[in-house]
């Protein structure tokens, strides 16, 4: 992934996505947010594209839907990480999307599936660049907004996190052994919508600046 700034590349290991991490975004997926935690899931390392390279409409869906997330990315890992000392892992932050085949990802949870061929396709994570901590320090409150053709869609904010990274970092650390290049995706507000080919997608986050997707 690019660095802000810098001619220096991050080199991206594994994807972790959070699912339903925003209370209004759960409520709208069918969750009650007081019984139903958020969740995981991954995308594969290549997924992961530069937002200058537009988004090319996938195949198999007619239902593409936008999903606008940050991103945080990990310079250092290990296991059982406490969330006191989580956020000293993190290498970085920026401004991605989670893009979706919501017909086939309703087809799979009607069958009670996974999730995989509705979130885990070619390209599926167009991403702006990252901010690193040292010169940036740490995005953990501020706006997150998404618009389609120049019209608001998602509005919210990172304070309204249901894990904030911390807890995810240090939740996810239990799962798995965390590692250098290691991202997480840390969901998507509420009101997510579809778009289609030819649309335009602004994703920004205060304090990550802004990226432009066209769907192509
Ligand atoms: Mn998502």
């Amino acid at each position: 992934m690019e660095v802000a700034g810098s001619a220096q590349r991050f080199p991206v290991r594994r994807i972790y996505c959070l699912g339903r991490n925003y209370r209004a975004h759960a409520i709208e997926s069918g969750d009650n947010p007081d019984e139903t935690p958020p969740f995981f899931f991954m995308k594969p390392r290549d997924a992961v594209t530069d937002y200058r390279d537009g988004f090319p409409y996938p195949p198999m869906t007619s239902a593409l839907r936008y999903e606008a997330e940050m991103i945080v990315a990990l310079h250092s890992g290990g296991r059982d990480i406490d969330p006191a000392d989580a956020l000293d892992h993190v290498y970085g932050y920026g401004v991605g999307l989670d893009m979706t085949r919501q017909d086939l990802q309703e087809i799979a949870q009607g069958l009670s599936r996974p999730w995989a061929i509705s979130k885990s396709f070619d390209k599926s994570a167009p991403c702006g660049p990252l901010y690193p901590v040292e010169t940036n320090g740490h995005a953990v409150t501020g706006r997150i907004w998404l618009s389609v053709n120049g019209e608001i869609k998602q509005d919210s904010d990172l304070s309204l996190q249901r894990w904030s990274v911390p807890e995810a970092i240090s939740i996810l650390s239990r799962h798995y052994e965390l590692v250098d290049g290691d991202v997480i995706l840390t969901g998507t507000p509420e009101n997510i919508g579809l778009v289609v080919k030819g649309d335009v997608i602004n994703v920004g986050i205060e304090s990550l600046g802004e990226i432009e997707v066209v769907v192509t």
